[in-house]
């Protein structure tokens, strides 16, 4: 008898901005697959199932895809309930559909449970609506990085034609991204906030203008982070309490 696999979103990082389904999961699993921007005390409501890291950082050694495929496929058959916990929501850049073509091809059955995406927990840190009416009607979710042996794709041209965009995983190459879309006719003066840390205490809004993105690799970023681009982002609306204090620590 094969067991059932669920591809659970932890959410951004912050353990009680888990859902009710993930955390009644996780105090049931029999075996939990946890990528590594799970926060410890998330990952602790598992308390009773084998915990098993499989997790990517920027490049840093992480456990081949195409092993955890088959990890999660030999696990269901000797266990009842398995987790696969991915940070944010597990259908944004997490390499879902691997795992999800892998269970579907050894007939194992799977679930998905959503969470709260980076993107935005990253604007309600800084307190504002990513549409609104009249200036911001779509949002996309981006990011520059391609795998190896992929062909590369024109994420700049997804930046220029939405109204609000978030950029994942492109903290690192900021300098080069602000080049390229400066080059293709995006306005020096557009809005950019990048958010480290979202809904963690390390939380960090970076506020600037397009033409000064390239200078972000000097702001000591080191938690993950995410660039949030568009007009929406112009107004100097009140962020949330813990971004407002992180401004506040810097300017003193
Ligand atoms: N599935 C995840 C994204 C995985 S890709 C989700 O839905 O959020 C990992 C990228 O997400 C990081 O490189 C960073 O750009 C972003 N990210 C994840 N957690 C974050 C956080 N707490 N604050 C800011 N960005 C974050």
């Amino acid at each position: 008898m094969a067991g059932t696999v669920y591809l659970v979103g932890a959410g951004p990082g912050t353990p009680d901005l888990l859902t009710l389904r993930a955390a009644r999961l996780l105090k049931r699993a029999d075996i939990v697959f946890y990528d590594a921007l799970v926060h410890p005390d998330t990952l602790a409501l598992a308390d009773k199932s084998e915990k098993i890291a499989v997790g990517k950082r920027c490049g840093r050694h992480s456990t081949a895809q195409r092993f955890i495929n088959k990890r999660l496929v030999d696990a269901a058959q000797k266990h009842e309930l398995v987790v696969r916990l991915k940070g944010g929501d597990p259908l944004l850049f997490g390499r879902a559909q691997e795992e999800i073509d892998e269970l579907t091809a050894a007939g194992i059955r799977f679930e998905i449970v959503p969470g709260i995406t980076a993107a935005l927990a990253a604007s309600a840190a800084v307190g504002t609506s990513m549409t609104r009416r009249g200036l911001s009607r779509n949002v996309a979710f981006v990011t520059p990085r391609t795998g190896a042996g992929e062909e590369g794709h024109d994420w700049a041209q997804t930046v220029l034609a939405a109204d609000t965009c978030a950029i994942y995983m492109g903290v690192g190459e900021a300098a080069a991204i602000a080049v390229m879309l400066l080059a293709r006719g995006a306005s020096s003066d557009l809005p950019v906030v990048i958010v480290e840390n979202a809904s963690l205490p390390g939380e960090r809004c970076l506020r600037m203008r397009l033409a000064d993105l390239g200078s972000a690799a000097a702001s000591g970023i080191t938690g993950p982070a995410i660039i949030l681009i568009g007009e929406v982002y112009a107004q100097a609306s009140p962020a949330s309490t813990a971004c407002k204090l992180a401004e506040r620590a810097r300017a003193a």
